[in-house]
């Protein structure tokens, strides 16, 4: 008997898996046998778009829950947060005025966060800007008692499309506040969208610390009708702009981050956070931005278990609530956890859509770094190959310490813009295979993080 059991010992060993071949496992079993497709499907369609504070974040919130609890997690449960609740109301409704009664349709969204107009609307003189240092060359004497319109578009030479995000969203996002300074009455910003279309595509603005009764109504305006806009100013600077909406900013609500974790076998105080954000804009459904990112991180602890893989670490993964309007459930998270002593090691967010992933991006030190690179052949097979070190995400950013790694997935973001907080944002834009290669992939780079650990991580 007991010579047996050494056999079937000898014999498991070498039957044992190489790196390689659980890496293919893990993507075999995302391809044919995953969930996240079947769950974005849920979270999109039968729930919708998920604003901080709305009905539907809360039952995203107690829906991902009860799925976490099907899989047979060790724990799963609910971090409250108070989160920013603002409601867009009725449609807006925006026309440009070229003489009286003489008016053409154009399509904006309310930004979020942004006032009101009036009831009956806000009708004034455009003044067309590419940045803010051209309001002060302009001068408050010509902004004064006009719409500020900002049309500095995205650079479309840049291959990362983040980037040329990142060169346009200061129009949208502190538009408003330089506006005010020069006595501007409005805002109208140009969708940051690398596509021509008529689709106004939201996002977050501050007004900092004006008071109430000084903030103007935000909105944004679609590539296409920018374009229009700004060439009839071109033919008449005198044309008038009219807009109407009626969002408001209520009191702050209870949400909650949604967390599951299995305890790791051999080293339970190390922990391995995978996730994306619960929430998302109202126009879409959060498809891409990032219902995707919350399914693929659902699917990682399925996944390895599935190929066989029985992690020595502590696998958390988070569904942050509020990203984009506060970011309340990311610095919950983190406080609690740092305040708790919790050794974070990885933290891998999901939110750059779910196109082909290509690699991911990493915020650490040269060697966690070197460390990563070693196993870069092993993504090779997929067509992984953008291991860059330049951030990760808004979300596992509050989770940075002098030894850790976090990280970002990078998938391909040629098409991103062209969903992102708009109302194209909606599930038949993803496409099952490349959702579920992102997920393959993020659980492949987790697999070899829980096996190898970190360099630099000191035991606590
Ligand atoms: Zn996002």
């Amino acid at each position: 008997m007991k010579k047996i059991v050494f056999v079937f010992f000898i014999s498991i060993n070498i039957l044992s898996q190489t790196d390689a071949e659980t890496i293919k496992s893990i993507y075999n079993n995302s391809l044919s046998n995953g969930k996240s497709y079947e769950w974005l499907d849920h979270l999109s369609n039968k729930i919708g778009g998920r604003l901080s504070g709305s009905l539907n974040a809360e039952r995203a919130v107690y829906w991902t829950k009860s799925e976490l609890e099907k899989i047979g997690l060790d724990k799963v449960w609910l971090q409250p947060v108070m989160v920013p609740k603002w409601v867009r109301g009725n449609p807006e409704f925006a026309y440009i005025e070229t003489a009286p009664g003489r008016t053409t349709s154009v399509n904006i969204c309310a930004l979020g966060g942004s006032i009101a107009t009036p009831a009956s609307g806000l009708k004034a003189e455009v003044i067309e800007v590419k940045n803010f240092e051209e309001l002060e060359k302009i001068g408050r004497k010509n902004i004064e008692g006009k719409i500020v319109f900002y049309n500095r578009p995205m650079d479309e030479t840049l291959i990362d499309t983040f980037k040329a995000y990142g060169g346009c969203v200061n129009q949208r996002y502190e538009g408003a506040v330089h506006a005010i300074e020069y006595g501007a009455v409005g805002v109208i910003v140009r969708s940051m969208n690398l596509a021509i279309d008529d689709l106004p595509h939201t996002g977050s603005m501050t007004y900092e610390d004006i008071p109430v009764k000084n903030r103007i109504p935000s909105a944004a305006i679609s590539t296409s009708d920018a374009d229009m806009l700004s060439s009839m100013l071109k033919m008449d600077k005198n044309i008038k702009f009219y807009f109407k909406q009626n969002c408001k900013q209520m009191d702050d609500v209870l949400s909650y981050n949604v967390i599951g974790e299995i305890t790791g076998t051999e080293f339970p105080n190390e922990y391995i956070l995978v996730g994306g954000h619960l929430d998302s804009w109202d126009l879409g459904d959060g498809s891409h931005d990032d219902g995707a990112g919350c399914v693929q991180s659902m699917d990682v602890i399925r996944l390895l278990r599935l190929s066989g893989v029985k992690p020595k670490r502590s696998i958390r993964v988070v569904l942050f609530m509020n990203e984009e309007n506060g970011l309340r459930g990311a610095r919950k998270y983190a406080e609690e956890s740092f305040a708790k002593g919790e050794n974070h090691i990885f933290a891998l967010e999901s939110d750059a859509g779910a196109f082909t992933p290509r690699g991911f991006y990493f915020d650490t030190d040269k060697n966690n770094f070197d460390q990563i690179l070693s196993w870069k052949s092993l993504f090779k097979p997929y067509l992984i190959h953008f291991f860059e070190l330049g951030g990760s995400g808004a979300d596992v950013g509050p989770l940075k310490t002098p030894t850790n790694v976090l990280s970002g997935l990078k998938p391909d973001s040629q098409r991103y813009f062209d969903h992102h907080h708009s109302s194209s944002d909606t599930f038949d834009a993803v496409n099952k295979r490349e959702l579920e290669l992102g997920a393959a992939t993020m659980t492949a780079l987790v697999y070899l993080i829980d096996k190898y650990g970190l360099v630099n991580n000191p035991k606590l």
